[in-house]
């Protein structure tokens, strides 16, 4: 049987954990989000298959719907898809954090220039975590121009969710090697990996184990939508649980753009059967470390 939201708080309750820190969830401006839904629901390429959206309401029903789940803290992730739209992003993201604050402040950057300036700006004024799409955005971590940026978040530990891996489609710098070349330029680099790198999980796996201040999030990863050949491996689960004991593995969710519902996610994790110490850690802990106050 399927886990329903209704079922989730009394679940947490159980698992001795205040909440969700969600670390993977999407907040934008209005336009941005009908556009990213209607390219969604339109099962565009770069998505690969039909992709209903389940929490498709108001901005207000959506913040009060992560609130009813139990969720404690979110970030409202925002990429930029051409020049001169990071910043406005970022602008619009610590906005909506002051009026909301259980949004993790949270930013986006672009290889342009000034990228280090504003970039710079952005944590001065708060923001604690940024995103990157390397697949929907096509650009490559290796850009000379996101070279001072990288330095400038492993000198604040400010991390960086990045969407690096080849799944559900390939990209021209997703898979493994061009954000790894980063890693291994920058190894105090605060990466956290979104999907856990699908489908190059047991690589990215091997990164954490060899970075500390690299991370996964768990975002998607062993929902009953995706094609089984993104399905985890499970000879690799006893190490994701040695990395989440270790702080390394967050719980993401892609909220509100998932075809099913949010409870679906966490009965994913359930499903692998690490215990109820590996659970807390990662729908919690793990996360109230990295964001909290
Ligand atoms: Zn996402």
């Amino acid at each position: 049987m399927a886990w329903t939201d209704d079922a989730l708080p009394d679940y947490l309750a159980e698992l001795g954990v205040p909440g969700i820190v969600d670390a993977h969830s999407h907040f934008m401006p209005k336009p941005v989000m009908d556009k990213v839904w209607a390219y969604f629901e339109s099962g565009g390429e770069k998505v690969g298959r039909e992709w209903p959206i389940t929490y498709r309401f108001s901005e207000d029903e959506r913040v009060a719907t992560l609130q009813k789940l139990g969720v404690t803290r979110f970030t409202s992730l925002c990429y930029a898809h051409r020049p001169d739209m990071a910043a406005w992003l970022t602008q619009w993201a610590l906005d909506f954090a002051q009026h909301h604050p259980q949004a993790i402040p949270s930013g986006t950057f672009f290889p342009e220039p000034g990228v280090r300036e504003y970039t710079a700006a952005a944590i001065e004024s708060g923001v604690r975590v940024f995103k990157l799409h390397l697949q929907v955005v096509d650009i490559d971590p290796r850009d000379e121009r996101l070279t001072p940026v990288w330095g400038l978040l492993c000198d604040t530990g400010i991390p960086v969710v990045v969407h690096c891996g080849s799944g559900p489609v390939a990209g021209r710098f997703t898979g493994f090697e061009p954000m790894a070349a980063v890693v291994r330029d920058f190894p105090d680099l605060p990466l956290i990996v979104a999907h856990m790198g699908m489908p190059e999980v047991a690589e990215y796996v091997g990164l954490a184990e060899t970075y500390d201040r690299v991370r996964l999030d768990t975002t998607m990863v062993d929902t009953k939508y995706l094609p089984q050949d993104h399905h985890l491996d499970r000879a690799v689960l006893p190490r994701v649980r040695e990395l989440a004991l270790d702080g390394r593995v967050l719980f993401g969710s892609d909220f509100p753009n998932i075809p099913y519902q949010y409870a679906e996610q966490v009965e994913a994790l359930a499903r692998w059967d690490l215990g109820d110490d590996c659970m807390r850690a990662v729908l919690f802990e793990n996360g109230e470390a990295l964001f909290g106050a």
